[in-house]
């Protein structure tokens, strides 16, 4: 049962006309599925009603035609039609008790309106505000248009209701929402009633939460979402206008949803920002008005959690990447399982789905967004097949989480690594500058194993295609990881570059094992990254701290290119910058000698030589496959010695972010022993309805 220090986070809530079973609120959260896959995205959602979850919101909805953000995939509520697929997210929020909310957006300033091709509107005409510098300007909204926008939102709240939302969250925050965009002084320049002082400016949200009461008001709550801080000085929406804002507004809607600054603020990777990062931009902020409040913060520990509530800084916990994480977080506080949450390890992978238009994934949680496409459940396995006995070999995150994962399914595992610990990659990952928390995806699958008693662990286990063949297990699953590459070989070169043996070369592997380098001051280190992902700037960080004078050098035209999907970019290369780095962009390498790196111009391929002590080449990674191969090898064997499979999984199949293993680690687990589906699809999809020709 649970802990009586937690019974705090169980104590119901009123929010205007509806009461929240608990204090765990699943604040508005992207899942790159949106529209497109409505029934994933619903299913998703239901998961977290049986999680245990009091309040749980949508993504952003695209209240009406004239403002939308493609390429991202949201929801739409542009007419009837779009009524029945949020029919089904409600109700799949409803199952198990919690509330239902839709969040209601207008992008304003921040939606080019690609698909529709309407002319954006925005409180004053400026270039569309998105991650992308689209070539788009907004017009200003003349006092017609408001009017219209007013009865756009009554249109919207009325569906909403017709849809089965308890809860309308109307959005103003990370710069995306149209009510931050008339707060601000930034994006507000007009000098009529709707601009200037700050009791103008806020009259429209006064206007829309009015007109929305009097429509739904008796049937549904109206929460408002506002940034803490826009983050860019005076001229925004600061903190203390924020809190001038509320007092002056203070019951407008029947809760204040905060959130922080733009997205990449709010959604702080655990690189850059602790857990309850935002406490001192909230506190206080409760005191000036009677209605709840809900703020977020990574929130993993229920200590923290309950600490927020008993110090009445919050009264609501929201969470969105630790209910991705762990949609049972608030069942397991309850049923006092507290070594059983799957942490957030704040990676902003989930983002990444948003980001790539794809489908979100869960580095943690490999069932996220696979519940309806796959029938995963994040805590329920499938039922065991015929086969008794699995061997897994390697205990980085494929291993581990195909070792769990099969042990909850009913296999007796072993599992062999060939070091002393668990964790492969992530056990020397955790220990650069910034990512400890990427540690939990060890600790939780370490845990989880311990606790099972058909799993025998060995270390010291370096295992050979003879000693897979002497052993007789039915099932082996080959998770041998990856190592990183010393020849250059990724996308400016596919084949390995000039590379002189006089030259020291590092690769992550080296600096992360065998190589120390406390103290390199005095000495030059060219950091060459053509990986992209968050690697090279963590190598140029680790050389930067040990005294090295770092030149970092890609042919990309940003610093850890691929981290703008994890929101990180930025941060990383102000890190970088803080450090002394000299940051050299759209330039690669093209010969490395004695003494000197020769890099090239990515555009004019003009070359220039830098002197250096050493290289630390990010590059590209070579899975580990030798003892698969070897397995193939000796294929005929494999029925004399009981093998019914050998597959491989992980890095050693193809390298890539840990999330990818996880999955992989997972699906083995769901798969082993299930019928062969031959050329069909793995997974469901929605194909969109045709309409009469
Ligand atoms: P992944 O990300 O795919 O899980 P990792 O590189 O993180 O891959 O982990 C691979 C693990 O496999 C490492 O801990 C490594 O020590 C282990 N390993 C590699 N080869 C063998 C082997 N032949 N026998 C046992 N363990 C191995
Ligand atoms: Fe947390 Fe990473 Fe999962 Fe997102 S992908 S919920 S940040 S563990």
């Amino acid at each position: 049962m649970r802990d009586a220090k937690y019974d705090i986070l169980f104590e119901p809530r009123a929010i205007g006309p509806h009461v929240a079973k608990n204090r765990f609120y699943q604040v508005p959260h992207c899942n790159g599925g949106g529209y497109r896959d409505p029934s994933a995205a619903a299913a998703m959602r239901g998961i977290k009603s049986e999680g245990g979850w009091g309040v749980i919101f949508t993504e952003q909805t695209e209240m009406h035609h004239t403002s939308e953000i493609t390429p991202f995939i949201e929801l739409r509520l542009w007419e009837d039609k779009d009524i029945p697929g949020l029919r089904r997210m409600s109700d799949a929020m409803k199952v198990h008790g919690a509330l239902a909310g839709i969040q209601l957006a207008y992008s304003g300033i921040n939606g080019p309106n690609f698909y529709t091709k309407e002319v954006p509107l925005a409180p004053s005409a400026l270039p569309i505000r998105t991650f992308t510098n689209d070539p788009v300007q907004a017009r200003a909204l003349d006092l017609t248009d408001i009017k219209n926008l007013r009865r756009w939102f009554v249109n919207a709240a009325k569906r909403s209701k017709v849809a089965g939302f308890d809860l309308i969250c109307l959005y103003g925050a990370h710069g995306f929402g149209i009510f931050q965009h008339f707060l601000s002084r930034a994006t507000n320049q007009r000098t009529d009633d709707y601009g200037g002082s700050l009791e103008n400016r806020s009259r429209f949200a006064r206007e829309v939460v009015a007109d929305i009461r009097d429509a739904v008001g008796d049937t549904t709550a109206i929460t408002m979402r506002v940034s803490l801080d826009e983050t860019i000085g005076e001229l925004g929406f600061s903190n203390a206008e924020v809190r001038e804002f509320v007092e002056m507004n203070a019951d407008l809607p029947d809760l204040w949803d905060l959130a922080h600054g733009a997205w990449e603020d709010c959604s702080g990777p655990s690189r850059f920002k602790e857990e309850g990062a935002q406490e001192i931009l909230v506190k206080g902020i409760r005191e000036l008005s009677s209605k709840p409040v809900v703020g977020v913060g990574r929130f993993t520990s229920p200590d923290v959690m309950a600490r927020m509530i008993r110090q009445g800084v919050l009264d609501f916990i929201g969470c969105a990447r630790p209910s991705i994480a762990d949609p049972f977080l608030p069942k397991k506080i309850e049923e006092g399982r507290i070594d059983d949450i799957r942490e957030c390890i704040g990676c902003n992978m989930c983002i990444t789905g948003d980001m790539t238009m794809s489908i979100s994934r869960c580095t943690q949680n490999p069932t996220f967004m696979e519940e309806w496409r796959k029938g995963w459940h994040p805590e329920r396995m499938n039922e065991k097949g015929e086969s008794q006995t699995v061997l897994v070999v390697g205990a980085g995150p494929a291993g581990l989480e195909a070792t769990r994962a099969l042990s909850l399914r009913g296999y007796d595992v072993t599992l062999a690594e060939a070091t002393t610990t668990l964790g492969g990659r992530v056990s020397r990952e955790r220990l650069l500058p910034g990512l400890s928390a990427w540690g939990r995806v060890v600790d939780y699958r370490q845990y989880q194993i311990s606790q099972r008693t058909n799993v025998e662990t060995y270390f010291d286990s370096r295992l050979t295609a003879e000693d897979v063949l002497g052993f007789g297990f039915e099932h082996v699953a080959i998770a041998t990881g990856s190592r990183w590459r010393h020849d250059g070989v990724a996308r400016q070169h596919v084949v390995p570059m000039p590379i002189d043996p006089a030259m020291t070369v590092w690769t992550p592997d080296d600096i992360m094992g065998k190589v120390h380098p406390e103290n390199l001051a005095g000495k030059t280190v060219v950091v060459y990254d053509d990986d992209h992902y968050y690697m090279g700037g963590v190598m140029a960080e680790v050389m930067a701290k040990a005294g090295a004078s770092v030149i970092l050098t890609t042919p990309s035209a940003y610093v850890s290119d691929w981290t703008r999907n994890t929101l990180e970019q930025g941060a990383i290369h102000m890190r970088l910058d803080d450090l002394g780095v000299d940051i050299r962009l759209n330039r690669g390498v093209t010969a490395i000698r004695a003494g000197e790196v020769e890099t090239n111009c990515t555009y004019t391929g003009r070359r220039k030589t830098i002197g250096c002590d050493a290289v630390v080449m990010v590059a590209s990674r070579l899975a580990e496959d030798a003892l698969y191969n070897d397995l193939l090898a000796h294929k005929d064997d494999w029925a004399d010695a009981g093998i019914k499979s050998i597959k491989i999984i992980g890095d050693a199949s193809a390298p890539a972010p840990i999330a990818w293993a996880t999955y992989a680690g997972h699906r083995y687990a769901r798969e082993l022993d299930t019928p062969d589906i031959g050329d069909d699809l793995p997974f469901r999809r929605e194909v969109t309805q045709l309409e009469p020709a």
